[in-house]
């Protein structure tokens, strides 16, 4: 007897709970179980939960093992709610996707990589801001802007080419990030440094499910004046090369790829 969607759906679930102490909160079936044949919202498919369960084994390997994961994560409830426009949000213990539409592999790496910080306290991503020698000062940004040194309007970005508020202390958080993060923008601080630098690291030259994502991030600094990149935004990537693009174009020549290296082998915190 061929197995129903729901008890295939069971087998998923319990093998994320075994391998990464992570619990699917939600209902999960085939579209088709709504009424006019759509998905339930906050429904999980069994395509959905394969692609969770893979995307946290490229996690895993990256810490050094499914044990690895569950110390450095300590449970993790998973479900799918109303969070707006973005992608996912995390808290210790606690990621959330958008029902609006489907999740990538890089979005379960960044919301993760945000409850494991989330997990020290933030303090993770404090760490990788020292490490690359950035510093957060809203007073400095503030002369930034005032005196006009800017890359946005005063207190905001703008939806135009070289005006989106990229370099180091352009943002609302006032944040000076240091080295070469893979990209910026006006809602950039260390925070979000810290989620993109892990997904980033899992992604780079590894052949998987990231790795093309996280090419098109770099590969935009070598275009022309005003071109689009593969995320469809024009800017002007010549300019911004020397704030991103990295010594020969090679990610793993950053500081925050050794530091997510470093973190990752447990050179950096115990737990
Ligand atoms: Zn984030």
């Amino acid at each position: 007897m061929a197995q129903t969607e729901s008890q295939l759906a069971g087998e998923r679930l319990a093998r994320l709970k075994a391998d990464f102490q992570v619990e699917v909160l939600g209902e999960w079936g085939e579209s088709g179980s709504g009424a006019g044949g759509e998905a339930r919202s906050g429904a999980w498919t069994v395509a959905e939960l394969d692609r969770l369960h893979g995307t946290l084994s490229l996690l895993a390997d990256a810490m050094g093992g499914s044990g690895r994961f569950i110390q450095n994560l300590v449970n993790v409830a998973v479900k799918k709610s109303d969070i707006g426009s973005h992608g996912g949000e995390a808290l210790a213990h606690k990621v959330s996707f958008s029902v609006n539409g489907s999740f990538s592999a890089w979005t379960v790496i960044h919301e993760f990589a945000h409850a494991w910080d989330a997990r020290h306290n933030w303090g993770l991503a404090k760490k990788l801001e020292k490490y690359t020698g950035g510093h957060t000062s809203k007073f400095q940004s503030f002369f930034v802007k005032l005196f006009g040194m800017s890359d946005s309007a005063f207190s905001k970005p703008e939806n135009l080419p070289g005006r989106r508020g990229r370099k180091p202390g352009c943002n609302a958080a006032g944040y000076f990030y240091g080295d070469k993060p893979s990209g910026s923008n006006w809602k950039f601080n260390r925070v979000e440094d810290f989620a993109e630098s892990v997904a980033m690291y899992v992604g780079w030259e590894r052949g998987n499910a990231l790795s093309q994502h996280a090419r098109n991030r770099l590969i935009r600094y070598t275009l022309n004046d005003g071109e689009k990149d593969a995320f469809n935004v024009p800017d002007n990537w010549p300019f911004y090369n020397k704030y991103f693009y990295p010594e020969e174009g090679d990610y793993a020549k950053t500081l925050r790829w050794r530091f997510v290296d470093e973190l990752m082998k447990g050179r950096i915190l115990s737990s």
